[in-house]
């Protein structure tokens, strides 16, 4: 299908949700979907988080984290992207001012572009695409995600606990939701997608319902 945008509106779908709320796999198949690019804004801190982890470097300086903010020399396609130390760094290093504001213009550029785009993240809707065509806030129980984090976890041969999966789980939603720089929260115009209840198919046709739904509102 093709994306209904205008050239002077671009359609841009925002999905923001806490770790392994299943944001990730809404928003890909949301730009399947609708034939937009996607950008996994999670990956730009798990970026800087993997430069600073290689170079030695403390995520508690902030400093530090401000010099491991050049991109260039990470491939996007680097399997220790989405190791879990990677995550905790990336979940620890985005809490700084500095290191956000080093990655706003390529997230603002992307959500920009003439074609839209969908992104997914943590502040998608309140602060990189605050204008979004529509905002989808994702997510689950905290041991509905742990569950499901694990399961991935073991998929790709780690040998991890269920209970240190959730307490990290957890760890991160205090991380993101308390810090000061761009808190994950639900924008007040992003509709709540629970998936706790719900199998992968589910969730994605419940995450194009609603999109749907918004487009039929805004379009009326
Ligand atoms: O989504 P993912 O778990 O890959 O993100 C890694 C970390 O990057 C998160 O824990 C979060 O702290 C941070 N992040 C963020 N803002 C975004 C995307 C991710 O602060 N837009």
């Amino acid at each position: 299908m093709t994306s209904p945008a205008t050239t002077d509106t671009p359609f841009v779908i925002a999905v923001d949700g806490p770790a392994a709320s299943g944001k990730g796999t809404i928003a890909r198949a949301l730009a399947d979907h609708y034939g937009l690019p996607h950008m996994d804004t999670g990956l730009l801190y798990r970026a800087v988080a993997l430069n600073l982890f290689r170079f030695g470097g403390d995520p508690g300086n902030e400093l530090e984290a401000v010099r491991a903010c050049d991109l260039s020399v990470i491939s996007f396609d680097d399997d220790e992207l989405r190791s879990e130390i990677v995550g905790s760094y990336a979940s620890r290093i985005s809490a700084y001012p500095a290191v956000r504001a080093h990655l706003l213009e390529r997230q603002r550029s992307f959500a920009a572009q003439a074609g839209g785009a969908v992104l997914d993240g943590r502040d998608i809707g309140t602060v990189i695409a605050p204008d979004a065509t529509a905002k989808l806030f994702v997510t689950a129980a905290p041991e509905v995600r742990a569950t499901r984090r694990l399961a991935e976890l073991i998929k790709r041969g780690m040998n991890v606990h269920y209970d240190e999966v959730l307490a990290d789980i957890h760890a991160r939603d205090e991380r993101d939701s308390g810090r000061d720089a761009a808190p994950l929260v639900q924008a007040d115009d992003a509709l709540l997608l629970d998936t706790s209840d719900m199998d992968v198919d589910q969730a994605i046709a419940a995450a194009l319902a609603l999109v749907e739904a918004r487009l039929a509102a805004v379009t009326r």
